[in-house]
């Protein structure tokens, strides 16, 4: 129900309720109490009324018993008595007559009086009719009536609101005739009305004034009959149905053996009979006046509200522009003003986010535009176009997890190019990432379906290969990238070579994890650049002792300096010839105090590896020429110095400045210096190298060729860099006693390198019978146990002290 409806209703109800139940409460008590009074009321007016009546009719038969003892009327009855009839020729007749007719004008034309003989003729009334015969109407004669009775209208005529009384007319105690008096209701006036609210029961049962009596009423009628048994005199009796108009009080007239009735009738009943009426009209007339009233009051109070909820409901439908135009002075008014103020606001601020929207969904866009492209930076490697190692690790646990429990076999490959480091370093940055760029495509043409590349670092790259169905299958495909990678790759129109070791990680013996997994395939890797390059390995657990040795030795070697526990040994060189010391060779010797002695065979290539040969490569360098700076002093020699110099130093920078400081931070003079390069200079970066060389050379430095035998061993490289001293390598100097080719060798390379005004240097001299044979082929210098193990400073010391004596 609306507030408007529920608000008209509230009030109608609000008006009419208090008044029908204060109509209905009065009507309750009002009418208890008129019942009681109209009880009271019905017995006292019957008493009242029946007396009156009485009185009435006593002096009415007072009336007719008068009028019998008159002598015109005796003594013209008595004429008929005596058969003498004169009738109206009477003398009698005359005087009788009028005494009726006065007496009946007394009685203001109430009553009719008649006069019969003894044999019941009529002789004369009040009237001009005739009123016929007594016998006529009566079934007993006149002489019966020997006193005044009461005698039913209706056995005389039809008239029942009437009554007959008669009485005897007696001469000297002989009834010679009677005087009848018909008494209409109108005579007892109030006392009997001609309604027939007011009658009388008689005994004999009939109704006097009312033939009906209570004929309408057979309960009623039933209990007025009883009365006579019941000797009450006065008092009410009532329909059953109670209703206020079957009230009637009665009165017992114990001289007439009647009962009389009166009808309770009066104002009172009336106005309760019509209370419902008057209440309903009352009702109606409020209902009107009140619906009115609400009609104004809900106008005045839910139009306001109705407008609001409009305005609102318009609002909420979108239209932020609605305004309220309510002006009046009350809360509704205010509320209009605050409704008007608020979407003032919210229209504001929708405006502005709507503004905000469109520059949101601009940037939208924009960040659209730029999603592909960041994604590209965030899982593409920028340079080849490949997967970065972020896209690797999601892809390949998607791969992972996308198998759910089910174990396939998969393989993870570890893939370094060899020396990359040189080809950037020597070749240039655009060449080495031409070079990755053509890598790439050619790796990336070896993959296929499921399996995931990506260049992880520099030269790294690593590939997922899914489903593999045999370990056959996995070597021949690393077999396959690694001899590609031997063939030359054009590099706008210059061919260049470029090899790579790879290591493999199986899925799931080598590792549960992607991250395990690309750590054992590193480590294979590692393995495998360590076993010469240029070859691939599959991953076992001794490779991850050799790792986590190397790795511990790398930690180490990056503190060996500040630890104190790097120093140098010194082997000396002698002149074959005259048996002198003429240089030595430093060598670099770690004592860690956590795993004791380490080979430099061992840690040289690790150095090389971590980058730590740089630093310790100068601190030799420092080191070995202090020494020798030492010996000057002392008187020894001077003595050449030779010091071994990594190819990988080769590629720092601060080699040279580091040998251009040593007269400054030794004292000792270059020409005093030798730098041993092995053949693998020759082999990566020439150019580079060669010109480092030659810078290094002009400082007055002497350069030997170290190890000479054991790598390409080419001649032609002699040509090309300026070299002072051979060093021909153990491995040739072991055979030259046993092996007649080996000795050819080594006197091949002696007497070539004289031609060329190289002096040689023979390593690794042990017995006197390789001394002889190298004697025999003029090798100028010596280098070996049979003179000498390398030595600490002291003791090299002291077999200076002994020997150059
Ligand atoms: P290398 O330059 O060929 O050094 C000569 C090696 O032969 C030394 O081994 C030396 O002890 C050993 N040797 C000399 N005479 C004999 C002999 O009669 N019999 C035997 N069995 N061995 C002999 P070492 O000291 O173990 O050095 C091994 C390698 O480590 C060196 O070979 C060199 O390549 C490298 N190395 C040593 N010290 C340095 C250094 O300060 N810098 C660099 N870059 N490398 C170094
Ligand atoms: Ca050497
Ligand atoms: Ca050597």
């Amino acid at each position: 129900m609306s507030i408007k409806n529920s608000l008209r209703l509230s009030l109608i109800l609000l008006a009419s309720l208090p008044l029908i139940f204060m109509t209905f409460l009065t009507y309750i008590l009002s009418y208890n109490k008129y019942l009681d009074l109209a009880k009271t009321s019905a017995e006292e007016s019957a008493k009242k009324y029946a007396e009156g009546l009485e009185t009435e009719l006593n002096l009415q038969i007072a009336e007719i018993e008068g009028l019998s003892k008159v002598s015109s009327i005796q003594n013209l009855v008595l004429e008929s008595y005596n058969g003498v009839f004169l009738g109206k020729d009477s003398p009698y007749y005359e005087p009788a007559v009028s005494l009726l007719c006065d007496t009946k004008l007394y009685m203001n034309g109430n009553v009719n009086f008649y006069i019969y003989d003894i044999n019941g003729y009529y002789i004369a009334g009040s009237t001009n009719e005739n009123a016929g015969d007594w016998h006529e109407y009566m079934e007993y004669p006149v002489s019966d009536i020997t006193d005044t009775q009461i005698i039913k209208s209706s056995n005389i005529n039809k008239n029942t609101s009437s009554i007959e009384l008669v009485t005897p007319i007696t001469v000297k105690g002989t009834i010679i005739g009677l005087v009848r008096a018909n008494v209409t209701s109108n005579y007892f006036g109030s006392f009997i009305s001609d309604s027939g609210d007011a009658f009388i029961l008689t005994r004999d049962g009939d109704y006097l004034f009312n033939a009906d009596g209570f004929s309408a009423y057979p309960e009623i009628d039933k209990d007025a009959h009883k009365l006579f048994d019941s000797k009450a005199t006065n008092g009410y009796i009532s329909s059953n149905s109670s209703s206020i108009k079957d009230i009637y009080g009665y009165y017992y007239l114990e001289e007439y053996d009647w009962i009389y009735f009166i009808k309770q009738t009066g104002s009172n009943p009336q106005l309760i009979s019509t209370l419902p009426v008057t209440l309903l009209l009352t009702l109606i007339i409020i209902l009107f006046i009140a619906y009115q009233i609400s009609r104004v009051l809900v106008q005045k109070y839910t139009d306001p509200i109705i407008t609001l909820k409009n305005n609102m409901a318009e609002a909420t439908a979108g239209n932020l522009d609605v305004k309220c135009n309510i002006d009046t002075m009350d809360e509704f008014g205010d509320l209009s003003d605050m409704f008007n103020h608020m979407m003032n606001i919210i229209s504001t601020n929708y405006n502005e986010l709507n503004e905000s929207k469109k520059i949101l969904e601009e940037n939208e866009l924009e960040l659209k535009k730029n999603y592909a492209h960041i994604e590209q930076l965030a899982y593409r490697d920028g340079l080849t176009g490949l997967y970065n190692r972020v896209a690797f690790m999601k892809y390949a646990y998607d791969v992972f997890h996308r198998d759910g429990t089910q174990f396939n076999r998969h393989a993870i490959l570890f893939i370094d190019l060899d020396n990359f480091k040189n080809v950037n370093d020597t070749l240039g940055h655009d060449y080495g990432d031409l070079l990755l760029k053509k890598v790439s495509a050619k790796l990336l043409s070896y993959t296929s379906g499921d399996d995931i590349l990506a260049r992880t670092g520099g030269d790294e790259f690593l590939i997922f290969k899914t489903d593999y169905s045999s370990v056959e299958e996995l070597e021949q495909f690393a077999r396959t990238l690694v001899e590609t990678s031997a063939l030359p790759f054009d590099l706008d129109g210059e061919s260049a070579h470029i090899s790579m070791s790879i290591g493999v990680a199986l899925f799931p013996q080598d590792g549960l994890t992607i991250s395990e997994l690309i750590k054992n395939a590193d480590i294979a890797m590692y393995n495998a650049k360590n076993s010469g390059k240029n070859s691939f390995k599959f991953f076992n657990s001794y490779m991850e002792d050799d790792f986590n040795r190397r790795n511990d030795l790398a930690e180490i070697l990056s503190k060996v300096i500040d630890n104190n526990e790097i120093f140098l040994q010194y082997q000396p060189q002698i002149n074959v010839t005259t048996g002198q010391v003429t240089g030595f060779e430093a060598l670099m010797r770690i004592e860690s105090e956590l795993i004791g002695f380490i080979p430099p065979s061992e840690f040289i290539p690790i150095a090389e590896d971590s980058g730590s040969i740089n630093q310790l490569g100068i601190w030799a360098l420092y080191e070995a020429c202090s020494f020798n700076q030492r010996l000057i002093d002392i008187g020894y020699g001077p003595l050449k110095v030779s010091v071994n110099v990594s190819t990988t130093q080769m590629q720092n920078s601060d080699l040279l400045s580091a040998i251009k400081s040593i007269p400054e931070k030794t004292g000792m003079d270059l020409q005093y210096l030798e730098i041993e390069i092995t053949e693998s200079v020759l082999m990566n970066s020439f150019e580079h190298n060669l010109a480092l060389i030659n810078d290094i050379k002009s400082l007055g430095v002497s350069i030997a060729l170290d190890d000479f035998g054991t790598g390409y061993s080419s001649f032609n490289y002699l040509t090309q860099i300026p070299i002072d001293t051979l060093k021909i390598d153990k491995s040739f100097i072991d055979g030259i006693c046993s092996n007649d080719k080996d000795k050819c060798i080594a006197d091949s390379i002696i007497s070539l390198a004289h031609k060329m005004d190289i002096s040689v240097v023979a390593e690794g001299v042990e017995n006197e019978d390789q001394l002889n044979i190298l004697k025999e082929q003029f090798c100028d210098t010596l280098q070996g146990y049979l003179f000498s193990k390398p030595l600490n400073s002291n003791d090299f010391i002291k077999l200076m002290t002994t020997s150059n004596r």
